[in-house]
């Protein structure tokens, strides 16, 4: 049975104290509750090494933002794969909408970021979605496909069964204007049968299909009650200990 997750990015947020006090939060947090998840946070780089300090100590799982295409080398500024193997990361995000826009990263070029990670056994979450105009032109499938099959349908099925898929509708991210659950479950199922098509039933009903875009205490349960959104990629609501772990106990 495929596993529910909930994962924190907290993007470009928090000084180390910040970070460390949130980290604590949440892991004492997480003591007194029982989860039907597997909680991971994705805080800045810098703070990588200091929360799997913690999650070696906890159920606390961790991810990493971003990942550099290139394996090592003269890349100023970057962060491989096998660094982010040596602090015991366990997940990274790739092809977050923002590294998409601001970034310009290319559908080739996640593809070879999600190589690297698989070859240092860290689990990508795969992120895709369509923005506004490409819904309003009722686009948004097309748009999902050609990014899913582009960045990841090279890869072998054993690769890919390592896969989290998160769906993010970009006008959903950071404006407050959430997916309804009927929008959300639609392009899960979309977005799980295309798997199946590639790599059959078996593996397209283990991978984790997580929905991102405004997602909070208020209307987690109800997007988590769809059948297939097994959890919820969470960007504002992951920057508060209280507001992430009731989150996480939507399930
Ligand atoms: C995100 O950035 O992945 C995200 C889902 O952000 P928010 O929850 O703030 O919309």
């Amino acid at each position: 049975m495929r596993k529910n997750i909930v994962a924190g990015n907290w993007k470009m947020n928090k000084t180390f104290q910040e970070a460390e006090e949130l980290i604590d939060r949440i892991v004492v947090g997480m003591e007194d509750t029982s989860l039907k998840c597997e909680l991971i946070i994705c805080p800045p780089a810098l703070y990588l090494e200091v929360a799997s300090d913690y999650a070696e100590e906890s159920r606390l799982s961790v991810g990493a933002q971003n990942v550099s295409e290139h394996e090592k080398g003269a890349y100023t500024g970057e962060i491989s794969a096998p660094m982010l193997d040596s602090v015991d990361v366990e997940y990274c995000i790739v092809g977050h909408s923002e590294r998409r826009k601001y970034h310009g990263e290319t559908n080739a070029q996640l593809a070879k970021k999600t190589d690297l990670l698989l070859d240092y056994g860290i689990r990508p979450i795969f992120c895709c979605g369509e923005v506004l105009e490409e819904r309003e032109k009722a686009i948004q499938f097309n748009v999902v496909k050609k990014q899913i099959t582009e960045s990841l349908f090279h890869l072998s099925a054993d690769e890919f069964s390592n896969l989290v898929i998160a769906y993010e509708p970009v006008w959903a991210i950071g404006t407050g204007k959430t997916a309804t659950p009927e929008q959300a479950q639609e392009m899960h199922a979309f977005i799980r049968n295309l798997i199946s098509e590639k790599y059959g039933k078996n593996i397209a009903d283990e991978v984790s299909i997580l929905y991102g875009g405004s997602c909070n205490p208020g209307n987690a349960k109800t997007l988590f009650s769809n059948p297939d959104v097994d959890g919820g990629l969470i960007g504002g609501a992951s920057l508060k200990a209280d507001d992430f772990l009731k989150i996480a106990q939507s399930f």
